[in-house]
């Protein structure tokens, strides 16, 4: 029986439409397609691969308006933030265009022979993505997969399967054969599911909440199926007093409310020495009132609404209405999962929403007193997957970094994501990287093969 999930707008809560849900013996029947494929797939010369990737890259350019007006209706992102989303899409697949010509194995010295490795594909990849940023996340995973000579399963998220299955078609429209890239919509506990579970799915690329990734991993443990998370994270913005104050407190609110929060990298905690503790509150206060939150569509808009009513809910939860609330910007009011960017100075180290990641717009500001004491407090926690450090002081600024148990921090900057460059967590944020040079090897396996040339 095939049921179906109702997509609403959520600026507006209405109807976008029905998609239908992929059955758990629907995804076995695509997982078994992606096993036959792989056959041929993986022996599509380098350069012809290369060559569909680079393809692949030019079908998204030239649909990013497209691409970025469903995310506007399916997620509320603001529109301005989904064109740069479609755009990434099409710069990781170009970045990993080049990958499959440069898949290079060694070649080792030994007695007795000639040692070579080859970088083996591992087969069909399932991909698991959230509901954030469907169409970066979906990038990670698929380009370097695909580049690597592997099939991929997708599921996406329940509430935002438009553009990944939008980017499906455009696979198939460059070239990809179709059981190569297959998009299945469905429920976690179904489809993402059978991932784990089917033998035929040799490895999970799984973003998401560190609860259902725990669920994950064990469940790829039964088979040693290999296995990368990228889970949650409670990220820290340690602004030192001799910082560019002006700079640090106008930008740190784009750090933590850029997709209303709803960002595994928000810096949603903001640790301020105290000497400049109120100063910087002061200057940050007009940054947050000022914050242009409203209708998606219009490019001047910076914030949009949160997913669902469901996880609005959720955030509001984190706002008591005793919380120790500094200021407030604006939201919309009437239809639509709206929630006004919030910070609070709470008192407790043991606050919830000092620990607990809110994914909402809702940021903790808390004094500390020295650099021992901001790595301590920002190490103080499960997460470690972002943080951004402001200093003029450039050993400070090395020392801290070296210090906070995170996988990707910026310098006078909120900048976490490069398609070139390494991403994912310390401690409970995930397990391994995606992106820049080195993710092939999360889609591949090192082969030994050694010849004898003595006679
Ligand atoms: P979620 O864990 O609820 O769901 C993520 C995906 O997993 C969805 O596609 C869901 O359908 C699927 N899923 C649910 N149960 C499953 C199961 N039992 N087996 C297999 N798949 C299952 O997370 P969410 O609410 O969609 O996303 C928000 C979370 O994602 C936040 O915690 C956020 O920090 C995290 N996130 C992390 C990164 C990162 O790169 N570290 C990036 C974005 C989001």
């Amino acid at each position: 029986m095939t049921t179906t999930i109702q997509l609403v707008n959520p600026a507006d809560e209405q109807l976008l439409q029905e998609v239908a849900l992929t059955s758990a013996e629907e995804a076995d029947l695509a997982i078994e397609r992606a096993a036959a494929a792989h056959a041929s797939w993986r022996r599509v010369a380098p350069a012809d691969r290369a060559r569909l990737l680079r393809r692949f890259a030019a079908a998204v350019d030239a649909e990013v308006e497209n691409l970025a007006s469903l995310e506007v209706r399916n997620s509320g992102h603001p529109v301005g933030a989904a064109r740069w989303e479609a755009g990434h899409v099409r710069d990781v697949l170009e970045y990993y265009a080049a990958a499959p010509e440069r898949l290079f194995g060694r070649q080792i010295p030994v007695a007795g022979g000639v040692d070579v490795t080859f970088q083996e594909p591992l087969g069909v990849v399932g991909v698991i993505v959230p509901w954030n940023f469907p169409m970066p996340i979906a990038a990670w995973g698929f380009a370097p997969a695909l580049a690597a000579g592997n099939c991929v399963v997708l599921k996406p998220a329940e509430l935002t399967p438009l553009t990944a299955l939008r980017l499906a078609e455009l696979a198939r429209d460059a070239g990809i054969p179709e059981d190569v890239f297959q998009v299945l919509p469905g429920e976690g506990s179904v489809v993402g599911r059978r991932f784990v579970e089917n033998p035929l799915v040799r490895k999970v690329s799984f973003t998401g909440s560190t609860a259902v990734g725990k669920q994950v991993m064990a469940g790829c443990a039964d088979q040693v199926k290999r296995v990368t998370l990228e889970l949650g994270g409670k990220s820290a913005n340690i602004v030192f007093a001799d910082a560019d104050l002006e700079k640090a407190a106008a930008t740190a609110p784009y750090g933590v409310f850029d997709n209303a929060g709803q960002d595994c990298c928000s810096r949603s905690r903001i640790l301020v020495e105290r000497s400049v503790f109120d100063r910087f509150l002061s200057l940050m206060e007009p940054a947050v009132t000022g914050l242009r939150v409203g209708d998606p569509s219009d490019p001047a808009t910076e914030m949009g609404p949160l997913i669902s009513a469901a996880h609005r809910s959720k955030v509001a939860s984190y706002v008591p209405s005793d919380a120790p609330v500094a200021f407030r910007g604006s939201a919309p009011s009437g239809p639509g999962f709206w929630f006004p960017p919030t910070v609070l100075t709470p008192s407790r180290p043991d606050d919830p929403v000092l620990r607990e990641e809110v994914f909402g717009p809702v940021v903790a500001v808390v004094p500390f007193d020295d650099e021992d004491d901001a790595v301590r407090i920002a190490n103080d926690s499960d997460y470690g997957l972002s943080g951004s450090i402001w200093t003029r002081d450039v050993g400070r600024a090395f020392r801290v970094s070296r210090g906070v148990e995170a996988g990707n921090l910026s310098v006078n900057s909120h900048s976490s994501v490069r398609y070139g460059t390494p991403f994912g967590g310390f401690k409970q944020s995930g397990l391994g990287r995606e992106l820049g040079p080195d993710a092939l090897s999360a889609f591949t396996e090192t082969k030994n093969v050694f010849l004898a040339t003595e006679e």
